[in-house]
């Protein structure tokens, strides 16, 4: 009896062992097919994205933020080569200021300020040659103080823009494209990616600041980290980030603040989303000025 359960003990264990050793072989077996599907599936997975733009194929490539001692014009016009299909620029349509909502108002591409508004302006700071809204300007002062507290200066580098200057600044960026070879209508295009055409610009408004300088490596910069962490609860929003250039048209610009007022500038620095994104979720898009 003894002698019989000891055999029937052993042989069960024996069993638990191949058991064991089959069930290992099987699943090693079964990871390595799953593996090797794995690494296919996301070649197939790119392959078949056609739409829509996703964020990570902007207008440039990461290589402002790697090498941030390319000078903004050697990365606009290396980044801009690469990209062989150049989106025509489109007809703006001339919208209706809202006075109610003025600090909303957008400008891009697509849109563009009546060119007989008349901007009522002020110095950004008190003493400054560099203009803003003014009620705007009263906004950039709060925070210049409250940065200039912790020491560090937001200062003033170009603010609001005539409709004159802006024609003049635009037409020679197409010029410089005009000398490199590009044809009138990609010239046209590839401009408007660094200075918008008259009436498209935040500057012409005076709702917007560049801060310091036009630098490409402005984010490296404590400013700039105090903007993203402090902006909002003055108004100011960066208007132009990095992974929105195929939404915004415009290549991504550090120094550029632009106001929205202190409740929308938190939502959208809450949601991330840009200006026209945002725009379109609490249904402010503009209104062209022949249908208001
Ligand atoms: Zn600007």
């Amino acid at each position: 009896m003894k002698k019989l359960n000891m055999r029937a003990v052993y042989l069960a264990l024996v069993f638990i062992l191949v058991i064991a050793v089959l069930s290992f072989l099987i699943g090693f077996l079964y990871s390595e097919r799953t593996s090797e599907q794995d690494s296919i599936m996301p070649e197939i997975e790119e392959e078949s994205t056609t739409e829509p733009p996703s964020t990570t194929a902007p207008l440039l490539t990461e290589s402002v933020l790697v090498d941030p001692s390319v000078t903004p014009a050697d990365t606009t016009s290396a980044n801009i080569l690469e990209n062989e299909n150049i989106v025509p620029l489109p007809e703006a349509v001339t919208i209706k200021i809202n006075e109610d909502t003025w600090y909303l108002t957008l400008v891009n591409d697509y849109y563009k300020m009546p060119e007989d508004y008349e901007v009522i302006s002020a110095p950004a700071i008190p003493g400054c040659q560099y203009e803003l809204d003014y009620r705007v300007a009263e906004a950039y002062t709060a925070m210049y103080n409250a940065a200039a507290a912790e020491g560090l200066y937001l200062t003033p580098y170009s603010g609001l823009r005539s409709y004159e200057r802006q024609t003049i600044n635009y037409n020679n960026k197409i010029q410089q494209y005009l000398n490199q070879g590009y044809n009138e209508t990609d010239a046209r295009a590839l401009a408007a990616m660094v200075i918008k055409p008259p009436g498209c610009s935040e500057h012409n408004l005076g709702l917007a600041m560049d801060i310091i300088d036009t630098a490409d490596n402005f984010y490296t910069t404590e400013e700039y980290a105090w903007l993203m962490e402090n902006a909002a609860d003055y108004g100011f929003i960066l208007r132009y980030p990095q992974d929105k250039q195929y939404i915004t048209r415009v290549e991504y610009e550090p120094w550029h603040w632009r106001y929205v007022g202190v409740e929308h500038a938190h939502a959208m620095k809450a949601s991330g989303l840009c200006l026209e994104e945002y725009l379109q979720t609490i249904n402010m898009m503009p209104t062209p000025l022949a249908e208001g």
